[in-house]
């Protein structure tokens, strides 16, 4: 190795059968310059599968793999047949199972497929993809047998049978071959009624000196072709997933391509052929005779050796392999240069853009356009940081004009996230179908005009208030990563089960359906905001409706009694809400209660009634909710109020749990009285002593979460990067304290947010440095968080010890000893030589902060 970092490989495509029973005229592995099928074994042979399991678990072992991929390929794998497969699928499973993740999966056209196979697959949890390129017309273009006949008929009926209950689970999804001769919009509606629950259109495999055909004047058919299918798919409301609109606007966000063909994501694939050589992707067989040739195989060579190959490891280097052109062109993120054979010309090899070149620009510039909120908020809000509000921010402190411009950046990023946990929530095949429909209902009433702009008619400024709820992104996040953590999984959490009560806690025992279907509460929360009529699908979280930012609905009786009261059919987990301009309804299976509308929005403790299912008020024998097996009460998010300043004390939010401790239970109204107590002598203390403060402070802190006391004592707040806008802590001893703790906290807020539009310390320093007011070190960031917070902590107690107060000696002690800290940790960050030109800024500004700072 030459010093750098391989990659391991986690996909692995195994040709089973070299051989196919159709003869597409657009396959590329019969019909391009390479032509080595001619001289491998039609059928893999056991020790070929055997080496190749040993060798996939060694590769496993090495590198401490979570999962890898094994996809069974051709020629056509079902040529194997049943038996065939079931050795090759035992000798897989006996290598691998149990130490890792084993992800299954076979591409076929289809036409062999039975029972017989779909029930080998099950019991092995293979998932099936199929090729279909379309309706009758369409497939017969290409997918014809070698005598001609029509292969349509056959895939369909694959395909179907992937559809029955007894095997949709294993349905992975249909491959659509594009030819720009066919009607887009009569393929996507033939593919979408075999309801896949992923379509991936794959653009013909092409190079420069083996162009793709083209017909149009303009150039860019192929983007034309899937512009036309992308906005009648998002005008649907995204009915399916599709690899290459997903991948986009998930690169757009800042997320990851799910295709190799768009992307800067490393590619670790390695292709065993039937006698056993190793070769880079099938792909490049379009190229030049031999390219997809390592040299390699399976019984002289690890696969650590294979990912040290040139051709490997030249799909590893990201923006650094791409051509001049492609690294400086604006879409490269989300391009990535295409599919890497298709940048191959005589001469220059892959040193160019793709020959789809025109067709990805103009695709992905269509996709940007159509969706602008999806770009990522920070590489729009970089433009929205004044100099001086950085300058201000820099030196510890930032008015309300500078927490003004860090709250928008910090709204369009929960934006971008919440589009982001929609189009990958609806687009997972590991999500079950009930829960993406509940999630394309919460859509509908998000994106109800621009097309999938989302706005609320009227309500515009109700959406920004619920983007403003800081645990929004804490919950986007969560469910991100959750999706990230299932995708090609068979679904674990159940369809809306909660597993464990939770109550309080720290959201562990949550569904990822329930997660997910938080995107039904924050509809209903926009819409009762905006006044807008909405009827949106919420889950039932540990025992409560949760509308975020105004409250919770208890409704845990119906959990425990939900056997005898809810009808046949009728789910207890999730509530359907009802939103009009004067009230909210909600249903849990056959009760329903209603909340005027008004009294939510003011935050007041409200009358909870019975309804029916017309919304009228029940009337019941005996009057009472319990009657109808449904013991409902509404508990508002309370607000902490002083002079200057309003803050929620947020203790319904099942996100809210994101902190350095645990968010303690909803509070007693005598509890919330002494936080209200303590708060508005705080912000007396403020306001009086530590004014420099307030305004940020004002403008910025929206909540404030009670966490449980904790043995580091009481006296402890936390900040959460992704909870801009809230604070938590315990109830401090006193006003100063929580002073002190507001302050000292949102400084980490504050630089927090910073750090999500700039790059302050160099990512590659990976070293870790001992602050002076810790024992245990920590990486350079953590270093610069800390010095900062301190910054303010050194202030705090210089204007305490400048009162003349009772406490004079001890904020002076205090003062010397943060300054020092302070001090030798700004000393420390300089010398790092590891801040960016924007770090070593900051840490100027606070250096002259600190020094300007004197005790008298
Ligand atoms: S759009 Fe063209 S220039 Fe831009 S990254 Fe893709 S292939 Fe390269």
């Amino acid at each position: 190795m030459d010093g750098r970092v391989f990659m391991p490989a986690d996909q692995f495509v195994l040709k089973v059968n070299s051989r196919c029973d159709l003869a597409c005229d657009h396959c590329y592995v019969y019909e391009s310059a390479d032509q080595s099928w001619h001289g491998r074994p039609i059928a893999v042979s056991p020790e070929v599968v055997s080496r190749t399991a040993q060798r996939i678990a060694e590769h496993v072992k090495t590198h401490e793999l979570d999962s890898v991929e094994v996809v069974l390929h051709g020629g056509e794998p079902l040529l194997c047949g049943v038996a065939g497969l079931r050795r090759i699928l035992g000798e897989l499973a006996a290598a691998l199972g149990g130490l890792c993740r084993l992800d299954l999966r076979v591409h076929t056209n289809g036409v062999l497929l039975t029972e017989k196979f779909c029930e080998l697959f099950d019991a092995h949890g293979v998932h099936v993809g199929v090729s279909l390129d379309g309706d009758r017309a369409a497939n017969d273009r290409h997918r014809r047998y070698r005598d001609g006949r029509s292969s349509y008929d056959q895939a369909v009926r694959a395909v179907e049978l992937l559809g029955t209950d007894r095997f949709r689970h294993l349905y992975a999804g249909l491959l659509c071959t594009i030819d720009v001769a066919n009607d887009p919009i009569a393929v996507y509606e033939s593919l979408l009624r075999l309801s896949p629950p992923r379509v991936d259109f794959l653009l013909p495999h092409a190079t420069w000196d083996s162009p793709p055909v083209r017909t149009a004047a303009s150039g860019t058919d192929y983007a034309d072709w899937l512009i036309e299918i992308f906005d009648r798919w998002q005008a649907d409301g995204n009915p399916v997933g599709i690899r290459t609109f997903d991948s986009i606007i998930a690169t757009l966000a800042g997320g990851q391509s799910s295709t190799e063909a768009l992307g800067l994501a490393p590619v670790a694939m390695v292709v065993i052929e039937t006698d056993g050589t190793y070769e880079q992707a099938d792909s490049l067989k379009v190229t030049y005779a031999g390219a997809p040739e390592t040299g390699l195989d399976v019984f002289r060579h690890s696969l650590d050796t294979v990912i040290e190959h040139p051709g490997v490891a030249a799909r590893q280097r990201g923006l650094a392999s791409l051509s001049a052109t492609c690294r400086q062109c604006p879409v490269v993120t989300s391009c990535g240069g295409g599919m890497y054979a298709h940048r191959y010309r005589e001469g220059s090899q892959f040193d160019n853009p793709s020959v789809y070149c025109g067709d990805l620009i103009k695709l992905i510039e269509h996709v940007k356009d159509t969706l602008p909120h999806v770009t990522p908020a920070l590489r729009r809000a970089t433009h929205v940081i004044s100099d001086g509000a950085f300058a201000e921010l820099a030196a510890g402190l930032g008015g309300a004009e500078a927490i003004g411009q860090l709250t928008q950046a910090q709204r369009s990023l929960r934006r971008a996230l919440l589009t982001a946990v929609y189009h990958e929530g609806v687009s997972a095949p590991a999500v079950p179908v009930a829960v993406r429909e509940r999630m394309r209902g919460a859509w509908q009433v998000l994106a109800m005009s621009g097309g999938d702009r989302l706005a609320v008619p009227r309500a515009l400024g109700a959406l920004d208030s619920v983007l403003g709820h800081p645990y929004l992104r804490a919950w986007a996040v969560r469910c991100l990563e959750r999706l990230r953590r299932v995708a090609g999984d068979g679904y674990a959490g159940g369809d809306g089960q909660i597993s464990g009560a939770g109550g309080d806690g720290r959201g562990s025992g949550v569904s990822l359906a329930a997660d997910l279907g938080h995107l039904g509460a924050i509809a209903a929360a926009v819409a009762i905001r905006g006044q807008a009529r909405a009827r949106v699908a919420v889950p039932v979280t540990s025992g409560a409706v949760h509308l975020p930012g105004l409250g919770r609905l208890v409704v845990e009786p119906v959990a425990a009694e939900s056997a005898a009261v809810l009808p046949p059919g009728a789910d207890a987990r999730w509530a359907l809400v009802e939103v009009d301009a004067d009230w909210v309804r909600v249903r849990v299976g056959a009760n329903g209660v209603r909340l005027p509308r008004p009294s939510l929005l003011a935050g007041e403790p409200c009358r909870v009634e019975p309804c029916e299912a017309d919304g009228t008020v029940a009337v019941s024998s005996d009057g009472l909710l319990s009657s109808h097996g449904l013991s409902a009460r509404w508990e508002p998010v309370r607000v902490l109020a002083a002079p200057g300043i309003r803050v929620a004390l947020e203790d319904t939010d099942p996100y809210r749990d994101c902190h350095q401790w645990q968010a303690a239970p909803r509070l007693t109204d005598a509890e919330f009285a002494r936080w209200q107590n303590c708060f508005a002598l705080a912000w007396r203390e403020i306001q009086a002593n530590h004014g420099a403060y307030g305004p940020a402070l004002a403008a910025g802190l929206g909540v404030l979460t009670p966490m449980v006391a904790t043995s580091a004592g009481q006296d402890v707040g936390s900040a959460a990067r992704q909870a801009f806008g809230a604070l938590a802590a315990a109830l401090p001893a006193g006003p100063v304290t929580m002073a002190l703790l507001l302050i000292q906290e949102f400084q980490h807020v504050k630089l927090g947010a910073v750090l999500d539009l700039f790059d302050l310390c160099d990512p590659a320093d990976k070293r870790l440095y001992k602050a002076p007011w810790r024992a245990e070190s920590k990486p350079l960031e953590w270093l610069l968080q800390g010095a900062y917070a301190q910054l303010a902590v050194s202030e705090f107690w210089r204007a305490r010890a400048r009162l003349g107060e009772d406490d004079q000696a001890r904020a002076a002690r205090r003062y010397e000893r943060s300054r020092a800290r302070t001090a030798a940790a700004i000393a420390m960050l300089a010398g790092s030589g590891s801040l960016t030109p924007l770090g070593e800024r900051v840490a100027d500004q606070m250096r002259k902060a600190i020094s300007a700072e004197r005790l008298s």
